[in-house]
């Protein structure tokens, strides 16, 4: 609007001029891609910028992940193809903990501290509230603020879109993409509420929950499922006059994981208090998470884990083929809206109508 000719400067519609923001993007990423069609590169663009650890070109390609778009599905699974023997290398550390615990300071202190050590970092996260409520618990706030400008740190939000199994076959496949460019520490962020954290653990080597002292819950507070899932408990916030209540939780916490069988890795649940705010005890966390890595492959479980993770995804792979492959034919389609009917009038049992729907399935398969 021109403001002199409509004298509108004293008006409360008249807009300042806001101080200009700096692009999100770095602009020297951004002068060396070449020219891209409909948003999406060629595929050799992509796997020759991810192994050279363009970190521009690694979050577009992501982005593909995350696409529902069949067309760039199909270029994601291309690149995910391409990027699987580059994989595999990292450590892959999950971090639970309800909202509040300190995820977000933790994973920015620790991170800086293991980017000092001359690791190379990807944060990912398991979010999957932010379909749900249109809001992300991790997401919604400015975090990680100085992670999240490192040269060696790389931070995801969450994929926003659909269930909690899409969600966590994104994240699964954005870690492939991540080693392939050269991260080799990958964090899993969950939100400690409802299912993702088995999400989380099924992609991570060594899954810990950041926990709270002193609200007088140690053990009701939290699920039994977690603890069990634990490979170790962080209590956080050991600073100022919470140390001695952190340090009162931990025993507690000790004592009760005695009554657990123990974990399959034979790893003794560890528990550590520790302070993002003040760096208390983060070296020691990187500590234990050596010690463990050491001693699960020594014993053989690390690649036992892996492929049994794998396996897993194998069975997750062909389940959501199977649905797509049912639902998404034209001929079922039609007999599930008349079996529907069916149910309404209740002229036939839900039992013997998937029965026949399936048997339909099959037959039609044959052909
Ligand atoms: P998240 O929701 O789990 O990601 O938790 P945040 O990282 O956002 O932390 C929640 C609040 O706890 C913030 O106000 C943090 O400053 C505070 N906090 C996080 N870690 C610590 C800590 O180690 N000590 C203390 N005193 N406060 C902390």
């Amino acid at each position: 609007m021109d403001d002199k000719k409509n004298n509108k400067k004293d008006s409360a519609l008249h807009v300042n001029p806001g101080v200009e923001q700096p692009s999100s993007v770095n602009e020297q990423f951004l002068q060396h891609l070449p020219k891209s069609k409909n948003n999406v590169l060629d595929l050799n663009t992509y796997i020759e910028g991810i192994k050279a650890g363009n970190i521009s070109i690694l979050s577009r390609a992501i982005t593909l992940i995350e696409s529902s778009l069949s067309a760039h599905q199909e270029m994601a699974q291309a690149i995910i193809e391409a990027c699987l023997p580059l994989s595999g290398k990292s450590i892959r550390i999950g971090i639970s903990g309800v909202p509040g615990a300190g995820k977000s300071t933790f994973i920015e202190s620790f991170g800086e501290y293991l980017c000092s050590q001359g690791k190379r970092l990807a944060v990912l996260a398991i979010d999957p509230s932010s379909e749900r409520s249109k809001g992300s618990i991790l997401g919604d706030k400015t975090r990680m603020e100085k992670l999240s400008v490192h040269k060696n740190a790389y931070i995801r939000p969450s994929p926003s879109a659909g269930t909690l199994g899409g969600v966590a076959r994104k994240t699964r496949e954005s870690i492939i993409l991540c080693e392939a460019a050269g991260f080799d520490t990958i964090f899993i962020e969950t939100v400690g509420v409802g299912q993702s954290e088995t999400a989380a653990k099924s992609m991570v080597d060594f899954f810990m929950v950041l926990m709270l002292a002193g609200a007088g819950d140690e053990l009701q507070g939290i699920k039994r499922g977690i603890m069990e899932m634990a490979d170790a408990l962080l209590i956080n916030k050991a600073d100022g006059d919470n140390l001695k209540k952190a340090e009162i939780a931990a025993r507690e916490y000790k004592n009760a994981l005695h009554y657990f069988a123990p974990a399959e890795s034979n790893w003794e649940t560890k528990v550590k208090i520790c302070s993002a705010l003040t760096g208390f005890n983060i070296d020691k966390v990187w500590e234990m998470i050596q010690e463990f890595a050491a001693f699960s492959k020594e014993s053989g479980f690390f690649t036992v884990n892996r492929a049994k993770q794998e396996k897993k995804r194998m069975h997750q792979s062909i389940a959501e083929k199977l649905q797509s492959s049912f639902y998404g034919n034209p001929e079922i389609k039609k007999t599930i809206a008349t079996y529907e009917k069916q149910i309404d009038t209740a002229t036939i049992n839900p039992y013997k109508a998937a029965q026949e729907i399936f048997s339909l399935y099959l037959s039609l398969q044959k052909k």
